[in-house]
C-alpha cells in the first residue's frame, strides 16, 4: 500500500527522493501499472515525475526525441512518431489506459508482455538516462535501449528522460499475438532492418515472449546479415532454440514455438519486400 506520495521539480530531485526512500521506493508516472490491482511492482512509497516537464515530442533532421512522461495517445496523436511505433503503441487497446501509461513506464517495466519494446530494440532507439552517482553527482548518459534490457540491474534506480529514434529510415516491422486486443499477449515480435544498400544490415529481432521475457534472435539477426538462409523460412527455422517456452493462460510453450517461428518468417519476408519495393516504409 503506498504510504507516502513525494512531489519533485527536477530530475536530480526525484532520483535523491528515489534513493532515501529505501526499499519500496518507486517512481510513479502514468500510474497505470503502480496502482493497477494485483501489480507486481510493490511500492510503499511513490516519486511523481508530473512536475519535471519530461513530456513532450520534438524532430529534428529525421530525429524524434520523445520525453518519457508522453502519454501513448499524445504520441499517438503526433505527426513526427514513426508509424512503426504507433503501430506498437496501439497494442494498448484501451484508450482510457493509452490516455495515462507513459512512454517512459512501459520500458522501465520491462514486461513479458511489453507493448513497445520489441519494437523500439529493432528500431535501435537509444534512452537518455539520469543518474546520481556514488559521489552524489547528478549526470545523464545515452545508452542503446538494448543495453537496458541486457544489464537490468545496472540501470534499477536510473530515471529514463527520454527516448530517441535517430534512424529515420530504418525498416520495422511487428507483430502481437494475443487472445483480444485487452488481454495479455503471448508474443510481441519486432524485426528492424538498414535496408538503405539494398540487403539487410544492422538487423535487430528482439520479441516480448510471456513467461519468458524480452530476448533478442541474435543466431537468427548474424544469419541474415551474413546470407546464411536461402529461404525465410530457413530463417524462421532457427528462431527461439535455446529459449524455454512455458505453457500459460496465453498458450502452451509449443504454440509459442509455432507463432515465433512463423512470426520471423512474415516479418523477415516483410523486410525483403519492402526492399525489392526500394524502401522503408
Ligand atoms: C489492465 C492492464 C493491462 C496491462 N497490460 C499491459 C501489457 O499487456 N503490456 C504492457 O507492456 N503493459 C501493460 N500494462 C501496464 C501499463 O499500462 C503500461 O506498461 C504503461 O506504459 C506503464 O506506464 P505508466 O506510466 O503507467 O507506469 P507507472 O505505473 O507510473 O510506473 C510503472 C513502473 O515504471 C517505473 N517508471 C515509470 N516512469 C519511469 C521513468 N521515466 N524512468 C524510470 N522508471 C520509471 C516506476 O518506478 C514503476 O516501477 C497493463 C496495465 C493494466 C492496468
Amino acid at each position: 500500500m503506498i504510504g507516502e506520495f513525494i512531489r519533485t521539480t527536477s530530475p536530480r530531485e526525484s532520483l535523491g527522493a528515489l534513493h532515501n526512500g529505501g526499499e519500496g521506493a518507486q517512481f510513479i508516472a502514468g500510474g497505470t501499472e503502480i496502482l493497477r490491482l494485483g501489480s507486481l511492482v510493490e511500492a510503499k512509497k511513490v516519486v511523481s515525475l508530473k512536475g519535471l516537464n519530461l513530456s513532450g515530442i520534438s524532430e529534428e533532421k529525421g530525429i524524434v526525441t520523445i520525453g518519457a512522461t508522453t502519454t501513448f495517445q499524445e504520441a499517438l496523436e503526433n505527426e513526427v512518431v514513426p508509424p512503426y511505433l504507433k503501430e506498437a503503441l496501439l497494442y494498448c487497446g484501451s484508450y482510457t489506459r493509452r490516455n495515462m501509461a507513459t512512454i517512459g513506464g512501459n520500458i522501465a517495466l520491462r514486461r513479458d508482455d511489453s507493448y513497445l519494446s520489441p519494437t523500439l530494440i529493432a528500431a535501435k532507439a537509444r534512452l537518455i538516462l539520469g543518474d546520481i552517482a556514488s559521489d552524489g553527482k547528478y549526470g545523464e548518459e545515452n545508452i542503446p535501449i538494448r543495453e537496458y534490457h541486457s544489464f537490468d540491474g545496472h540501470f534499477e534506480g536510473s530515471l529514463i528522460l527520454r527516448v530517441v529514434l535517430n534512424k529515420p529510415k530504418r525498416f520495422v516491422a511487428s507483430l502481437r499475438y494475443a487472445r483480444t486486443v485487452q488481454s495479455p499477449a503471448a508474443l510481441t515480435i519486432s524485426l528492424g532492418a538498414d535496408i538503405s544498400s539494398g540487403a539487410p544490415h544492422d538487423v535487430r529481432i528482439a520479441a516480448a515472449i510471456k513467461g519468458t521475457g524480452v530476448v533478442r534472435l541474435i543466431e537468427v539477426e548474424n544469419g541474415i546479415m551474413e546470407g546464411h538462409y536461402a529461404t525465410v523460412e530457413d530463417a524462421a527455422a532457427h528462431a527461439g532454440q535455446d529459449l524455454v517456452l512455458v505453457d500459460d493462460i496465453t498458450g502452451s510453450g509449443a504454440y509459442k514455438k509455432y507463432i515465433l517461428t512463423a512470426s520471423v518468417a512474415e516479418l523477415y519476408k516483410q523486410c525483403l519486400d519492402a526492399i525489392s519495393k526500394g524502401g522503408a516504409q
